[in-house]
């Protein structure tokens, strides 16, 4: 922690969200929104809402949408000086419409919207200047500009000490931009924390296996796996063999987007806090829960003192 803020990269987005489920949206139907989000936003908002130092290099556009994100991110006590404002392209979007089975439809607007134009601009390379700790959002490499920026604030971290985590975060509408591949050897070479969520673990380690895929990872050199398994919980994987299981908070849910960010963000920080593995996985767990049952990607992300009356007062599976 006092080497200095956790930062990301990546998109702001606002989110519109569908009121029915269904197939996409080719027919006319109630939006709601719109919601502060993108992945790499709700990260950051978690981590200072946790009393966490935190920063983000990211772009807006000069509009309503971006002034409600940077209003938002700003409250928290998260660092908005590197967010640039593009003068020319709107704040990035996403529409969601979930489907009966749980599976969501997404139209993404990001590419070519301020969320695109992320550049390594002077202010973006005073925070990572000041950086302890970067986070890669598997979503920001769809960004062209956002490669840069992520190499060269993990290339100055580790040349400080700091450290780096990774969530490989893989969108199926995302998945075919870029070079995502190249981009996803990269962070595993890189990383110290990787917070996969379900088949992401395979994609990552290019096998079937739980016990080989994790076996694989440790030696990259990655010390830390922990799996996200949704309403089941999540296991942390150590490199030294130790493994805890968190079997998950007993809640209704309302809306799960944001519920793996949330998570990631509070397992980092904790850990950053000095907190053991076995004690921030089940807080991650709390987190990701709670934002669950709320509507909106960052509606439901805690405090401290939140964070500490949910896991007081929720029910837990056993197994
Ligand atoms: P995202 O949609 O944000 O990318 P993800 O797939 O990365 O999510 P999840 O596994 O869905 O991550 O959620 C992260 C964590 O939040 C889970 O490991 C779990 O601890 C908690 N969580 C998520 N959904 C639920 C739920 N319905 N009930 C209880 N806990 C949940
Ligand atoms: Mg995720």
């Amino acid at each position: 922690e006092n080497l200095g803020p956790t930062i990301t990269v990546g998109e702001i987005l606002v989110e519109l969200m569908a009121t029915t489920t269904g197939f996409g949206f080719k027919e006319a139907q109630t939006l709601y929104g719109p919601f502060p989000s993108g992945a790499p936003a709700i990260f950051i908002d978690q981590v200072a809402r946790l009393g966490g130092a935190a920063g983000i290099i990211a772009s807006v556009g000069n509009d309503d949408f971006g002034a409600l994100n940077v209003e938002r991110l700003q409250n928290d006590g998260v660092d908005t000086s590197a967010i640039s404002k593009s003068t020319d392209r709107p704040t990035g979007s996403a529409f969601v419409r979930y489907r009966d089975d749980g599976s969501r439809d997404f139209i993404f607007n990001i590419m070519h919207s301020a969320a695109g134009s992320i550049e390594l601009s002077a202010q973006a390379k005073a925070l990572i200047a000041r950086a302890g700790h970067v986070h890669v959002m598997g979503s920001a490499f769809a960004i062209p500009g956002a490669g840069l920026a992520i190499r060269t604030a993990i290339e100055a971290v580790r040349e400080r000490g700091g450290s780096v985590s990774f969530d490989p975060n893989v969108r199926k509408e995302l998945l075919g931009s870029g070079n995502l591949r190249q981009q996803f050897e990269y962070m595993l070479q890189n990383a110290d924390l990787l917070l996969p969520s379900g088949e992401e673990l395979f994609v990552a380690a290019g096998t079937e296996d739980e016990a080989t895929a994790v076996t694989h990872l440790h030696d990259l050199g990655i010390d830390e796996i922990v799996l996200k398994r949704g309403k089941d919980g999540a296991t942390y994987f150590g490199a030294t063999g130790a493994r805890y299981d968190f079997h998950g908070f007993v809640v209704e849910e309302v809306d799960p987007t944001g519920a793996g960010d949330a998570f990631g963000a509070t397992y980092l920080t904790s850990r950053r806090q000095g907190l053991g593995p076995e004690v921030s996985l089940e807080r991650a767990a709390a987190a990701g829960a709670r934002n669950v049952t709320l509507q909106g990607p960052m509606t439901g992300l805690p405090n401290t003192t939140e964070l500490d009356t949910f896991i007081a007062s929720t029910p837990r599976r056993t197994k």
